[in-house]
């Protein structure tokens, strides 16, 4: 699943192989998929689309958000994006397929499950979308320190264990389940450990990693877990994913452990997280 770092690197390699260019034909839902709702009418989008120039790209939490003319395509997490370039085929299997008058192409395939479309600016209205637009993003400058105490220190969040308050309730739009593991473990932090019983330092810690662990994955382009709009894999080698379970801890050599745990898995080396 796409997140944060991941949809900050795809939009830049969209504005970089798309600025500019100009839409000449869009075929929405093509294959049928279950699990894929589409924002606003998708018989709309070719009307909202032809003719429209790629402006901006942005990572927007766990979505990637691009400017049409003044459309919106928006894609949540679990949605794979690939570039094509001319003359190569274009997949079987596709949700959303857009053409550009220079012979490229930008196609959308829903994996599990996830959501794309494409609205008049304004018309979005996704919760998802509208909390990531409006809340600060760890990448931005408003992400600060006093901004994360107050997030931390709210009574509401004292009984959640640290995954909970870090992933759920949209409080750090675009920070999931997958990037959240290296984030608790260079923060030296148990996934179950009660917000409530965190020592400063610890908080300190915490708000650091965030920063600093989500600087890195962005800087390479993304995990090794997740692909690229290439389809190339990150370059940013996860100390704690499905990768890394079982294998000794970078730090201690303790064998890293995966749980289940609030929908999704946990990863943690037992010695340097305690509980
Ligand atoms: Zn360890």
């Amino acid at each position: 699943m796409l997140e944060l770092p991941e949809t900050n690197c795809i939009a830049e390699q969209i504005a970089g192989s798309f600025g500019k260019s100009k839409i000449s034909s869009v075929l929405a839902a093509h294959t049928p998929h279950k699990l894929t709702w589409y924002f606003g009418n998708f018989e709309k989008y070719p009307e909202l689309l032809i003719g429209k120039t790629i402006g901006k790209a942005s990572g927007c939490g766990s979505m990637v958000e691009i400017y049409a003319g003044k459309s919106i395509l928006l894609f949540s997490e679990g949605v794979g994006l690939r570039f094509h370039d001319r003359k190569e085929p274009r997949p079987e299997r596709h949700q959303l397929l857009i053409e550009f008058d220079n012979g490229t192409a930008l196609s959308a395939a829903v994996q599990m499950y996830g959501g794309l479309g494409c609205l008049a600016e304004g018309k979005l209205d996704n919760p998802y979308y509208k909390a990531a637009k409006e809340k600060p993003s760890p990448f931005s400058r408003g992400f600060g320190k006093s901004y994360f105490a107050r997030l931390i220190g709210d009574p509401a969040v004292q009984k959640l264990s640290a995954k909970a308050f870090l992933a759920t309730g949209q409080r750090i739009p675009g920070l999931g389940n997958g990037v959240l593991q290296d984030i608790l473990f260079n923060a030296g932090i148990h996934p179950k450990k009660k917000v409530s019983t965190l020592s400063l330092a610890e908080r300190n810690e915490l708000y650091d990693s965030i920063r600093t662990t989500l600087h890195a994955m962005l800087k390479g382009g993304g995990r090794d877990t997740e692909s690229d709009l290439y389809g190339i894999r990150g370059r940013y080698k996860t100390i704690l994913s499905k990768n890394t379970a079982g294998k000794p801890c970078l730090l201690c050599g303790t064998p890293i452990k995966k749980e289940s745990y609030l929908g999704g898995s946990i990863y943690f080396c037992p010695k340097c997280q305690p509980l």
